[in-house]
């Protein structure tokens, strides 16, 4: 196996940082279950005031804040609005059928979000050959789109029309906070439309582990009773709620480094022969571009990056490749990236 020397894979590659990692071994502990552990209570408590919620709560993943946000939501049967592109569809492994025991109804929309318009063509009254729609859900910022930003007025409009249609809101802001850095605009302003949310702790954030799911104070204790239920309540928990906390004091702002980064890439690729880059679409931390003109796929492109130059890329559509500079990434990392994707492309178009 080559060595990996720039890791553009994800924002899931980040590794906790030595002042992370004391913070975390300073940190004071006790049982979560029992609401005893001071570090998971200051954790939640410091989300909920961060995105205007009641109550917030610790859970271990981000996949586990969305499927106990629909099981909590949802009846068997209902129906649940998202984008075709939005990772529950793509990347939970069907976990919304399996314990809400409801349905995922895809719409597409553009780069990963949709219309009241077009929620008005599909959310119709519930009769008894149709299922409600119960729950409208919305991907702060898009992942498999690129990382596109929804515009804080599409999203009021989204949810007014949900909310008037009978239903429930839901934001899965796993990148929600590359969107404030990226507007300025607070989270509660986006988070205020939204009946739940959560934010994820071990993308950009750079924390190893969790995801802290937001909403009113009814709604955060049945989902602990789900967290109970499906074994995603912890004991001395604080160990990562620390290192949430940390990353939430110290690397919200510094995100705005990996959106000028991703920026720098996509400009150092722009004009690299026969590779289809939209400069213009990096809107925060994912850089995307297309090798089907090079005659290979992105697998094949992702293996020479890895085996010429050390650099590891995603490979998230057949011609498609992805690149995401995070915490540890450097402005001569990417440069480094840029060239060696300029010099891979020369050699390939050959
Ligand atoms: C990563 C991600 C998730 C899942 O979060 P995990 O912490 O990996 O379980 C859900 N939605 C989106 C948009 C994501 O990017």
């Amino acid at each position: 196996m080559s060595t990996i020397k720039i890791d553009l894979y994800s924002d899931t590659s980040t590794k906790p940082t030595r002042a992370m990692r004391a913070f975390m071994c300073e940190a004071e502990v006790g049982d979560e279950q029992k609401g005893e552990d001071p570090s998971v209570n200051a954790l939640q408590d410091q989300v909920a005031e961060l995105l205007g919620k009641e109550a917030a709560l610790l859970l271990p993943s981000g996949t586990m804040c969305n499927q106990i946000a629909y099981a909590v939501h949802c009846r068997a049967g209902d129906l649940i609005l998202m984008d075709r592109t939005a990772h529950p569809l793509i990347s939970e492994a069907g976990g919304a059928a399996v314990l809400a025991r409801a349905t995922m109804y895809p719409i597409d929309g553009d780069h990963g979000m949709f219309t009241p318009e077009q929620m008005a063509a599909v959310m119709e009254a519930p009769t008894r050959y149709k299922p409600p729609f119960r729950l409208v859900c919305v991907e702060q910022t898009t992942n498999k789109p690129g990382g596109r930003i929804w515009p804080l007025e599409q999203i009021q409009a989204v949810c007014k029309m949900a909310h008037e249609r009978g239903a429930l809101t839901h934001m899965d802001g796993a990148r929600l906070l590359n969107a404030t850095v990226a507007t300025g605009i607070d989270p509660k302003a986006y988070a205020a439309s939204f009946d739940t949310l959560w934010i994820d702790l071990s993308k950009g954030l750079g924390a190893p582990i969790g995801g802290v799911l937001a909403g009113s104070a009814a709604f955060i204790q049945e989902a602990w009773q789900w967290k109970q239920r499906i074994g995603g309540a912890m004991r001395q928990a604080g160990i990562i709620a620390a290192a949430g906390s940390f990353a939430l004091d110290h690397h919200v702002d510094r995100m705005a480094e990996d959106h000028a980064n991703a920026k720098r890439l996509a400009n150092g690729i722009a004009g690299a022969p026969r590779i289809q880059i939209d400069v213009e679409g990096v809107e925060t931390n994912m850089v995307r571009f297309d090798v089907a003109d090079l005659g290979v796929s992105s697998s094949e492109f992702g293996d020479l990056m890895l085996s010429e130059f050390g650099i590891r890329v995603s490979a998230p559509g057949p011609t498609l490749v992805r690149l995401i500079p995070h915490l540890g990434i450097t402005e001569t990392d990417v440069d480094t990236a840029a060239e060696a994707i300029q010099n891979l492309a020369k050699k390939l178009a050959s």
